[in-house]
C-alpha cells in the first residue's frame, strides 16, 4: 500500500475503493462465517448496495435525520477551556446532542431503513453496557418494528437503567445464560437467533466491525459525522482543524469523523483507552497492544493470546472494552494515515470533569478519552486548533462517577 495515497484526493474515490467487493481493507476486513450465514450476509450486502443510492432512500434518511435526530449537531468553541490550557483551540462536534444522547442512533436508524426497505419485521443485535441496545430499540420502535436484544446476564445485572429503557421502547431482551454471560456469548447467541430467523429478521451491529458488508456499511451512515463537522468547522474559522480526534472503541464515531478529512491536509488521531496501564488483562488497546487476527468474523487488530484466543479487556469506559477494533483503523494505521494515541482512565476522568466545570458538558467517559487527548495536544501546542468529537453526553455516567471518584474535587486540588 503505497502511503498517503489519498491524503490530498478526494475521499469519494478512498470510499469506492475500500472496501473491496469481498470486504477488505487491504489485508483486514473479510467475513469469516459458519456457511449457513453466508447467504444471510449476502442479502444484506445485495440489498444495501441497491437500496442505498436510490434517492427515495436518501431522501428519508435526510428527513429522519433532521426532524427525529435533530441533525446536524453544532460544532461548538470551547472558549474558556482552550483560554485555561494555553493558546491552541479546542473545538467540539456535539453527538452528544443526537436524540438518545450519541453517535449510535446514527447508524441504528440508517439499519432500521434498511430493514424496512428490505421488508423485514425484526431487527436483531446483542448488547454490553446497553448503548447499542438502548439505540437499536429505538430505531425499532420509530419504524414498527419487533426488536430482539441479546444481553449476557451479567451485564444485565449490572446494567439495570439500560434494560429498564429498551423494554420501556418495547424491545425484547433475551438473557443470555451459557458461560461468562456477558457479551462475548451475547454475540453467539445473537448470531444462533438471527440464523433461525433471517428470512424476516436483520442483525445489526452495533459498531464499525463484524463481517462485511457491517463495516461499510455502519461506517457510510456514521460518516454523516464528519461532513458535517468539516463543513461547519470551515464556515466558522475560515479553514480546516490542524487536528482531529475521536475516541476509538469498536471505530463507529471515530471512522464517520475521520473519513471526511482523509484527503485534506489535517492530522487524524484515534484515541484508544489505556485503563489502569499497559498490562495484560488492565487495558484494551487493540492497535498498541495487539497484533492481526481473526474476532466475529473479521480480521484486524487483535489482543490475543498465543493461541488467537482474545485476552480479557478493561476500560473505565465501558462502551470502549473490546479486544479489536473495525478492520478499516487497522487499514488506515498500516498506511500511517491515521496516529493511534492511548489515554488511561485517570486522564479520561480528569478531562471529564474538566469539561464540565468548564464549559456546562457533561461527557460520556467514552468521548472524555477522545477529549483528553485533545487537552493533551492543546497543553504541548502555542497555536492551532483540534476538532474533537464528542460521542455522546455521561448522564449515563454520573452513578459510577460519584461512587468511584465523588464529584472531581481531587482533579482542581492538585
Ligand atoms: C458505544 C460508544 C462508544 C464506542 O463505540 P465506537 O463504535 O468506537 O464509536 C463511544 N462513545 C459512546 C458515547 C458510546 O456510547
Amino acid at each position: 500500500m503505497e502511503i498517503n495515497k489519498y491524503s490530498h484526493r478526494d475521499y469519494n474515490n478512498y470510499i469506492k475503493e475500500f472496501p473491496s467487493k469481498d470486504g477488505r481493507f487491504g489485508k483486514y476486513g473479510g467475513a469469516y462465517l459458519p456457511p449457513e450465514l453466508i447467504p444471510a450476509f449476502k442479502e444484506i450486502d445485495y440489498a444495501y448496495e441497491t437500496i442505498c443510492h436510490s434517492s427515495k432512500f436518501i431522501s428519508e434518511l435526510r428527513r429522519i435525520r433532521k426532524e427525529f435526530q435533530g441533525r446536524p449537531t453544532p460544532v461548538y468553541h470551547c472558549e474558556r477551556l482552550s483560554q485555561e490550557l494555553g493558546k491552541c483551540q479546542i473545538y467540539l462536534k456535539r453527538e452528544d446532542l443526537n436524540h438518545t444522547g450519541a453517535h449510535k442512533l446514527n447508524h441504528c436508524m440508517g439499519e432500521g431503513l434498511l430493514a424496512k426497505y428490505m421488508g423485514k419485521k425484526k431487527l436483531i443485535a446483542e448488547t454490553g453496557a446497553g448503548q447499542h441496545g438502548v439505540a437499536l430499540a429505538t430505531a425499532a420502535a420509530y419504524f414498527g418494528l419487533e426488536c430482539d436484544i441479546y444481553m449476557g446476564e451479567v451485564d444485565i445485572a449490572k446494567q439495570a437503567p439500560n434494560v429498564t429503557r429498551m423494554k420501556i421502547l418495547g424491545a425484547n431482551v433475551i438473557p443470555v445464560t451459557h458461560g461468562l454471560k456477558t457479551l462475548k456469548e451475547a454475540v453467539d447467541a445473537a448470531f444462533e437467533g438471527y440464523m433461525k430467523e433471517y428470512h424476516d429478521a436483520i442483525y445489526c451491529i452495533g459498531s464499525a466491525l463484524g463481517p462485511h458488508p457491517f463495516p461499510k456499511i455502519v461506517r457510510d451512515f456514521q460518516m454523516i459525522i464528519g461532513i458535517e463537522a468539516r463543513e461547519q468547522f470551515m464556515d466558522m474559522t475560515g479553514l480546516l482543524p490542524d487536528v482531529v480526534c475521536a475516541c476509538v472503541g469498536g471505530g463507529s464515531n471515530s471512522i464517520g469523523t475521520f473519513i471526511p478529512f482523509l484527503a485534506d491536509p489535517v492530522e487524524i488521531v484515534g484515541v484508544e483507552p489505556l485503563g489502569k496501564g499497559p498490562n495484560v488483562g488492565d487495558h484494551a488497546a487493540s492497535m498498541a497492544y495487539g497484533s492481526p487476527g481473526v474476532l466475529h468474523g473479521f480480521e484486524s487488530y487483535l489482543l490475543q493470546d498465543e493461541n488467537g484466543e482474545p485476552l480479557p479487556v478493561y476500560s473505565v469506559a465501558s462502551g470502549l472494552d473490546y479486544p479489536s477494533v473495525g478492520p478499516e483503523h487497522a487499514f488506515l494505521h498500516d498506511m500511517g494515515r491515521v496516529k493511534y494515541e492511548q489515554v488511561d482512565d485517570e486522564e479520561a476522568m480528569e478531562a471529564f470533569f474538566l469539561l464540565s466545570r468548564k464549559e456546562g458538558i457533561i461527557p460520556a467517559i467514552e468521548s472524555s478519552h477522545a477529549l483528553a487527548y485533545a487537552i493533551r495536544y492543546a497543553r504541548t501546542h502555542d497555536t492551532g486548533s483540534i476538532l474533537v468529537t464528542l460521542s455522546g453526553r455521561g448522564d449515563k455516567d454520573i452513578d459510577y462517577v460519584v461512587e468511584n471518584y465523588g464529584t472531581g474535587e481531587r482533579f482542581f486540588n492538585k
